[in-house]
């Protein structure tokens, strides 16, 4: 199982790209080399029979000797035959732990392969070398200088394939806070290759899962797990089950690290039927029971967490993952510790602590255990500074987690501005070209520069309608009564001031009717508020009957009214308020199974000689309107 690769190095790709690798750059070499028909005929014939032969021998050591016996008929074999030898031989070095030599075998390739123009093969040679320096140092200064040059290479060639391949193993070297920008921008460009020539799901997910695994050793643990999750959907689709059980271990991990413990179990339960579909991957019950009870675990359930993580120990034998057994101990060790049973924490603790995975542990998990051990042989002194150092590195973690969701949001927000600016820079550029293009041919210059302009002046008007659009949406919004859709108060009054002021100017009338549903706190009161909102809504459109399009209504208060009438005299302004009034008594309103009947306060004035603002015109009104309530509601009064 790759999972601990996957896990721990955040690297695996490289071990799965390392072994598929050789066999397809063979099969490429065979498409490429068809001008030399007969010669590469044979020499392929022998690399094909030697592969055909090679996979014929089970022992690893038995594959290498057979191969070493080979090395001296490579004399007259093509260069990309020579080097396609050695990545073989490098491979079955590397299965038989002698890294000195797959380095050497893989510099044997390099060698050769300068010897002429850049290919596939060269780009190929760089990676499968720095996954060696990997394995052997485990230091991106050794192995990142590889992948760089990699990838300076792969940007010489054509082939989408080969450079996603050297965009996605030269992400890893920038994983680290400061840089990983520019890592993930690495991943982007491989994911938009991948889209573009329509690469496998499976490739797609490995992209998917490396941005995951960046985002994973930064601590932006939400997006690490949406990346995973993608991953495991396109791994779904190709029924990849081992690939989906590693994708669903990682995203229980960053779901337990935000404390989203309901993702956490969902993602705990799907481990559990993949395991029971799938026995035939013998670990995969081990994994689940083992995420199961660090879930547990997490969430402080410490008997759940002893359970599950029993469980997983019962059946250790089927993994060879050893650095989750070891973590198994360290968990069970501070569950039984909280559970009050010393004597198997204290045991638990020892076997963690002298485990090979102790060091590369958590280190949370790492200083709590050793509290546990000071306290067992009594150096409460010790144990106790552990455990606070411990807290300590818990809230450094948390406080930098905080902080990196920030810087990621800016980043995302600088992500989509550089999208802008680089279609921006499109846009210059196709125009620029248009240009050169006019001055290179003189009879098109005018027909060119007129459709540059032309195509300046439509950018400019679909630019223009844009923003008159969305003035336009954020002018109205401004203006209008969220819940009724009519004119707020501030846009009343602002409006009916300019109403008023023209009426003034042009000597002509101008009615307000101002109006009030009645007893409307009962309404609230025995229906509720919602009834009471649809009744001033239904109020409001009620009284949209009764206005034209130069009067304005507005919602003034909570189911208070204002509509201003230009042109309009007394009599017709009572007219209009007293159909008002009719319509709304007279209906039977029905808000869900509520059938409401409800009346309305009117009170009517107009503009007057001596009247000199609205604002007084409204008073008046507003008298009016005080006097109809007084008098018994449902009625018209004007002042
Ligand atoms: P009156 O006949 O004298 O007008 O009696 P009333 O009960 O209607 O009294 P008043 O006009 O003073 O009460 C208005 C009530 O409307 C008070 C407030 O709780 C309620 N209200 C204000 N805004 C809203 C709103 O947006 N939605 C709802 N549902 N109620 C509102
Ligand atoms: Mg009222
Ligand atoms: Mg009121």
């Amino acid at each position: 199982m790759a999972l601990s690769s996957s896990v721990l190095a955040g690297d695996f790709l490289t071990t799965e790209a390392g072994t598929a690798n050789a066999s397809k750059t063979i099969t490429e070499a065979a498409v490429e080399g068809s001008n030399e028909v007969r010669i590469e005929e044979y020499l392929e014939k022998n690399i094909e029979q030697l592969k055909l032969k090679l996979s014929t021998i089970e022992a690893t050591d038995a594959r290498l000797a057979f191969l070493l016996d080979q090395k001296e008929k490579l004399a007259d074999w093509s260069i990309q035959q020579r080097a396609q030898f050695y990545h073989l031989l490098a491979i079955e070095q590397e299965a038989n732990a002698q890294l000195d030599n797959a380095y050497a075998s893989y510099n044997d390739a390099i060698a050769i392969l300068e010897t002429e123009p850049v290919s596939d093969m060269l780009v190929t040679s760089y990676i499968e070398r720095s996954y060696i320096i990997y394995l052997q140092t485990n230091s991106q200064a050794t192995y990142c200088p590889d992948r760089e040059h990699a990838l300076t290479l792969a940007r010489q060639l054509s082939s989408p394939d080969i450079l996603v391949k050297a965009l996605t193993q030269s992400a890893f070297c920038y994983a680290d806070v400061d840089r990983f920008e520019e890592g993930l921008s690495r991943l982007d460009e491989a994911l938009i290759l991948a889209r573009k020539h329509q690469f496998t799901a499976n490739r797609q997910a490995m992209i998917y899962n490396s941005t995951g695994a960046i985002y994973r050793s930064n601590g932006l643990h939400k997006y690490a797990f949406e990346y995973f999750r993608e991953a495991y959907n396109l791994w779904r689709s190709v029924n990849d089950y081992q690939d989906m059980f590693n994708m669903l271990h990682n995203m229980v991990g960053e779901s337990i690290k935000v404390s989203d413990w309901e993702t956490a179990e969902i993602n705990v339960a799907a481990l559990f039927t993949l395991a029971e579909q799938h026995p035939d991957f013998n670990d995969f019950l081990f994994f689940a029971y083992s995420n199961a009870g660090r879930t547990q675990f997490f969430q402080q359930n410490f008997d759940q967490a002893i359970e599950h993580l029993e469980a997983a120990l019962l059946i250790k034998d089927t993994t060879k993952e050893t650095y989750f057994i070891d973590l198994i101990y360290g968990y069970l060790s501070l569950s039984y510790m909280q559970q009050n049973d010393a004597e198997k924490a204290f045991e638990m603790a020892s076997l963690f602590i002298n485990s090979n995975s102790y060091q590369s542990s958590p280190i949370f998990l790492k200083s709590s255990v050793l509290a546990l051990e000071k306290f067992a042989v009594q150096d409460y002194q010790q144990s106790f500074n552990l455990l606070l150092n411990s807290l300590g590195n818990e809230r450094k973690t948390y406080a930098s987690m905080m902080d990196k969701d920030v810087i990621y949001s800016s980043l995302e927000h600088s992500a989509k501005v550089s999208e802008y600016e680089v279609q921006i820079l499109e846009n210059q550029l196709s125009i620029n070209l248009l240009k050169l293009k006019s001055e290179t041919d003189k009879q098109q210059i005018s027909k060119l520069s007129l459709l540059v302009t032309a195509l300046i002046i439509a950018v400019l008007l679909v630019i223009m309608a844009f923003l008159v659009q969305s003035r336009r949406f954020f002018k109205r919004r401004s203006q209008t009564d969220y819940m009724t859709g009519i004119a707020n108060r501030r846009y009343t009054m602002e409006k009916g001031g300019k109403i008023f002021a023209a009426a003034q100017k042009r000597n002509e009338t101008l009615a307000v009717i101002i109006f009030d549903i009645d007893k409307f706190k009962a309404i609230n009161d025995t229906y509720g508020h919602g009834i009471g909102d649809l009744a001033i809504k239904a109020t409001a459109s009620k009284a949209r009957n009764w206005f034209k399009k130069r009067d304005l209504l507005g919602r003034i208060g909570g189911e208070e009214f204002l509509l201003i009438l230009p042109n309009t005299n007394l009599d017709q302004a009572v007219d209009i308020a007293e159909r008002l009034r009719l319509s709304i008594e007279q209906h039977q309103f029905q808000f869900n199974d509520i059938k409401l009947q409800f009346t309305i306060s009117l009170g009517v004035s107009v503009k007057l000689d001596d009247t000199e603002s609205l604002a007084q015109l409204i008073k008046c009104a507003d008298t009016a309107l005080y006097k109809a309530k007084n008098n018994g509601r449902n009625q018209v009064f004007s002042a």
